[in-house]
């Protein structure tokens, strides 16, 4: 998989890949990373690449001229790649939405700033568009990196073995269970006794009860889904 990431501050967005999971899952060459910067393709003298809200209101647009044209380059040699806007006012992003951009080969992630898009940018290549909740950021590299970390989870192969995707937070309308490591009693608090006594049938019963208890107080809105 190749993922682009279309954004005025590419340099927040590259360290991100340079430690753990993801750089490893990189080396492997699991997947790569580019990154294309719209002000490297504003034709305004000043390498401008805002303006102001026709119609008045407080703050600058991404004009669409820089773009337009950086995303009418990343169209012509890659027709295949899904273009991804990220916008708060979109749908709400969630793992089924990682789980089925995981399957294709080329995302494209473009990143807002200022007060947002020119409309018509979105009307000419958006794809999808996605929130990742109800709040607004300075910009769109911190969204673009959540929607590529989850989605890259689903690769095969980016995750270590180790690492399993099956009892994670809503596969199946759950929250993972709460979880423990050693030692068994720490500055004076105690893991789940039927954690620790080897039956594997009562840890796995235990863990699905704790589950559902973790859904039930912090997010019933899954439960009442299932
Ligand atoms: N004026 C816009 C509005 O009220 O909807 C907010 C613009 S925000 C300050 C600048 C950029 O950050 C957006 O264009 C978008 O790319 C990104 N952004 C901020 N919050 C986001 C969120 N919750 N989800 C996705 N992108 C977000």
């Amino acid at each position: 998989m190749k993922i682009t990431f279309v954004s005025l501050f590419g340099d927040l967005i590259r360290p991100y890949f340079e430690e753990s999971i993801l750089k490893r899952a990189m080396q492997k060459g699991l997947f790569t990373i580019e990154f294309l910067n719209p002000r490297d393709y504003t034709t305004d003298k000043h390498r401008k690449t805002d303006d102001t809200v026709t119609g008045g209101g407080a703050g600058m647009v991404l004009a669409p001229q820089p773009l337009f044209d950086a995303l009418g380059a990343l169209r012509g040699a890659s027709k295949e790649a899904r273009i991804i806007f990220l916008t708060p006012s979109a749908k709400r992003f969630n793992v089924k939405d990682a789980k089925r951009l995981a399957a294709f080969e080329h995302i494209a992630l473009v990143c807002g700033r200022y007060e947002g898009f020119d409309e018509r940018s979105i009307e000419r290549f958006a794809d999808e568009l996605f929130s990742i909740g109800d709040f607004v950021l300075t910009g769109g590299e911190l969204p673009a990196l959540s929607v590529a970390d989850a989605v890259l989870r689903f690769v095969p192969g980016v995750l270590g073995s180790g690492e399993s995707l099956a009892e994670e937070s809503f596969e199946g309308d759950l929250l993972e269970s709460p979880v423990w490591t050693k030692p068994a009693v720490f500055r004076g608090l105690k893991t789940p006794s039927a954690l620790l006594n080897g039956n594997h049938k009562e840890a796995a019963k235990l863990r699905k009860t704790l589950a559902a208890l973790k859904t039930a107080f912090f997010r019933p809105d899954l439960l009442s889904k299932s």
